[in-house]
């Protein structure tokens, strides 16, 4: 076996610094050898649905990433090329290899193929983002959040804590192939020897938006502490007002953890993380808890969590083939039904219905990179509604989703629009085209919101 030269930190799902376990574990073990560390991250323009605008944010992110390391004496090195390739050759010189956990198919393919390759090499795989380990919550894919709050509820206490960092003692030299992030006089210096070696999609571009990076996700955290999450639990659903934290896009690429967003607003709350577990007098409705936190935690630990227990156990996390039988059975009885309008996926890409709603939340979407949680339920409605059959309006929405949300390519953005076809949900009322799918309509929106603003706010160009 070659000399070890270094401990191997592959960063790919958990892209910060600040509450990242896996860097933690990289540098304790960097330590306790007294080996460098090398931090690598390998940007793969292949990555399925992953267009500019993605990789626009992400670089973002990086970068300012590079420059806090490089502050603490750490270097993020970047490689254009697939993991594959590169971290098993890096790996034939390092004392073990440490990586995130990813729970999408290529990202779980990745690991298992590096694993495989690197041989008797100790290979640490960290769980950095999920508050409560996927597993250890539960080995078995979960019915509903119903199923799954309390078994997540019971481990808050042993999860609810700052993850430990120490200093790293030994400062990395290295390879002159693999590109120093911090070297980059400018994000936009990066941005552009970023596009003369890849062929990423080019369509759609970068949002103007939202900025990428852990200081922006603070931003978006602190802003909504301050000003929103007071309401959050009475207001959330309603577009026209859009107080929630904006957190979807940091979340999905790693740049703010769950953990440190949940200890941080549990902070501002006034509630100690240590006592929160015991504050909680049932499980099954957070009761106890101050409302809007309530309503914040179910969001961001329960239903996210359940969207990884969903992509972890289901292998047909992307498919029509994930949803329920019961509601593809009722689905399919609806089929032959008459479909009141029909568009096509170039028509619903162009916010051209007849649905001024609609037309509104898709150019939310495809101008700010994000559509309002409460549209996004009514906008997966309505195409089931509209496209020639389920399965077409199924992969049309994942499409939509993948490619215009910043936040999309998610397990989260899986369990939402398999939710609109009935996953995690129950059989309603049985209608015309939905069957048994619970259905939701414009004359809902407009008794319950102010559509007039959101419209306004989103079609004021058209
Ligand atoms: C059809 C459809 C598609 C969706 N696609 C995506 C997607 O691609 N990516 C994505 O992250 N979310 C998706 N969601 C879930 C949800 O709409 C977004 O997470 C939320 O709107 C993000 O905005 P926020 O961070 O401001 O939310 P906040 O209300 O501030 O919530 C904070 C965090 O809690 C989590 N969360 C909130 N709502 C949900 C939910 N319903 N399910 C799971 N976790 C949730 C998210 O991580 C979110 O960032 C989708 C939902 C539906 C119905």
């Amino acid at each position: 076996m070659n000399q070890t030269k270094y401990i191997l930190y592959w960063m790919q799902a958990a892209q910060r610094s600040s509450c990242n376990a896996a860097l933690n574990k990289a540098i304790a073990l960097a330590n306790e050898g007294q080996l460098p560390l090398l931090i690598v991250f390998c940007l793969d323009d292949q990555v399925p649905d992953a267009t500019r605008r993605h990789y626009h944010f992400m670089l973002e992110g990086l970068y300012e990433l590079a420059q806090s390391l490089d502050r603490e004496s750490l270097k993020l090195y970047l490689a254009i090329c697939q993991a594959t390739t590169l971290i098993p050759r890096l790996a034939q010189e390092a004392a073990a290899l440490v990586t995130d956990r990813g729970y999408l198919r290529w990202q779980r393919e990745a690991r298992q193929q590096i694993y495989l390759e690197i041989g008797d090499l100790p290979y640490y795989e960290v769980e950095t983002e999920p508050v409560i380990p996927i597993l250890k919550a539960s080995s078995k894919e979960e019915y509903a959040a119903a199923t799954i709050r309390p078994k997540l509820c019971k481990l808050l206490s042993e999860h609810l804590i700052w993850p430990k960092r120490e200093k790293l003692q030994i400062s990395v030299s290295v390879d002159s192939h693999l590109q120093d992030m911090a070297k980059f006089g400018s994000f936009r210096e990066l941005w552009i020897w970023v596009l003369e070696r890849t062929q990423v999609e080019p369509d759609p571009g970068p949002v103007q938006s939202f900025r990428g990076g852990y200081s922006q996700a603070i931003k978006h955290l602190d802003s909504f502490i301050s000003l929103n999450l007071e309401r959050y639990h009475l207001k959330r659903g309603d577009p026209s007002l859009g107080i929630e934290s904006g957190l979807s896009p940091y979340l999905h690429f790693g740049q703010i953890s769950a953990l440190e967003v949940t200890l941080r607003v549990l902070d501002q709350s006034g509630i100690p993380a240590a006592q929160l577990p015991g504050m909680i007098r049932n499980k099954a409705d957070w009761e106890g808890l101050p409302a809007a936190v309530a309503a914040f935690c179910e969001e961001l630990i329960i239903r996210r969590e359940l969207s990884f227990n969903f992509c972890y156990h289901n292998p047909d996390y992307d498919s029509y083939l994930c949803l329920p039988a019961w509601a593809r059975a009722s689905l399919e009885k609806h089929e032959p039904d008459k479909r009141p309008l029909h568009y096509s996926l170039d028509r619903l890409v162009a916010a051209a219905t007849n649905d001024v709603y609609w037309n509104a939340a898709q150019r939310e979407m495809l101008e700010t990179g994000k559509m309002h949680n409460y549209m996004r339920m009514y906008w997966g409605k309505k195409v089931l509604e509209w496209a020639p059959d389920p399965e077409t309006a199924y992969y049309w929405l994942l499409w939509m989703n993948n490619r215009f949300e910043l936040d999309g390519r998610d397990p989260n953005g899986y369990a939402g629009l398999a939710w609109c076809f009935g996953k995690h949900d129950r059989p309603w009322v049985e209608r015309p085209i939905f069957g048994s799918i619970r259905y939701m309509n414009a004359a809902g929106l407009k008794r319950k919101f102010d559509m007039e603003a959101y419209v306004a706010k989103w079609m004021k160009n058209s």
